[in-house]
């Protein structure tokens, strides 16, 4: 049985940055007096390891008392967040990815000039909800061409396209296609970031030369969700874990050629063990 790595998967620069920022105030700054606002990344593993530093989850920014330090998402902290803090004296240690960043000042500059902005993306996920709150909420968010189809009356002659950082290309592709069919003047910004974009082309090739795909991440992960539809989008078995416990090695018994990838916010250590569990079926 051979076992092959995608050849881009794992921890993105983003998310390398937001844990090492949170890291070095943990380590300077007692866990009781840090905070943190929803999951840095999300991946359970890593909440695990921040919780049992001493440092407090919290989901609505009210919870956190006057001078303490709050650390925030990876994909984004909201204005109003932002404004609070300032506020209330909480102090903020801004873990957002420079490429979320760039996705605001874009959305920001097409506002001024008037564009309606569509953004592909998910109208729940933190990323989405946190470049909203920068844009007055002006902008139609939509999962797919469908979508834009259904609600053609709503677009404007003048729109700017945008793209959740984090969501498929094949999917924006198809975005642009049906837009482009009903308004006059299109801007398109591809926001989909580099390594987003690098691991699902990896896991695209390498599904199509496997017999079966292993996905490793968290089950509330937008971007290991996202490789693990396209693994299954290409036809072979698609297996999405967040650990070696959820490890079915029946599974990889009748399998010459085992695929293995893992999500921007899936620490090696975790993959790692993985690999090690199913090679133990070579020996
Ligand atoms: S997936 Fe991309 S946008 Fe998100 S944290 Fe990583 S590098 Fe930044």
């Amino acid at each position: 049985m051979e076992i092959i790595k995608a050849r881009e998967m794992g921890f993105c620069f983003g998310v390398r940055r937001a844990i090492r920022r949170a890291e070095h105030i943990i380590s300077i700054i007692p866990g009781s007096d840090i905070y943190m606002l929803g999951e840095i990344i999300h991946n359970p593993q890593v909440m695990k390891k921040f919780k049992e530093k001493g440092i407090t989850i919290v989901q609505e920014i009210d919870k956190v008392p006057a001078h303490k330090y709050l650390i925030t998402r990876a994909h984004g902290v909201s204005k109003n967040e932002k404004d609070y803090a300032k506020k209330h004296n909480i102090r903020l240690i801004d873990t957002t990815c420079p490429y979320v960043k760039k996705l605001h000042q874009i959305a920001l500059s097409l506002k001024k000039e008037e564009y309606q902005i569509v953004i592909s993306g998910d109208i729940g996920h933190p990323e989405i909800k946190s470049l909203l709150s920068y844009i007055d909420n002006q902008a139609l968010v939509v999962q797919s061409a469908k979508e834009i189809k259904k609600q053609k009356n709503k677009l404007s002659k003048k729109v700017g396209l945008l793209s959740q950082t984090t969501k498929d290309i094949e999917q924006f592709y198809q975005i642009i296609k049906e837009i482009f069919k009903y308004c006059q003047e299109l801007r398109i910004f591809n926001t989909i970031c580099k390594a987003t974009r690098l691991r699902q082309e990896a896991t695209k090739e390498l599904a199509k030369i496997v017999d079966i795909m292993v996905v490793i991440g968290g089950l509330n992960s937008a971007n290991t969700n996202r490789l693990a539809y396209l693994s299954k989008k290409i036809g072979v078995e698609t297996y999405h874990i967040e650990d070696e416990k959820q490890l079915d090695l029946d599974l990889f018994k009748d399998k010459k050629r085992i695929g293995i990838t893992s999500g921007a916010s899936t620490p090696d250590y975790i993959t790692k063990k993985i690999i090690a569990e199913i090679e133990k079926l070579n020996k």
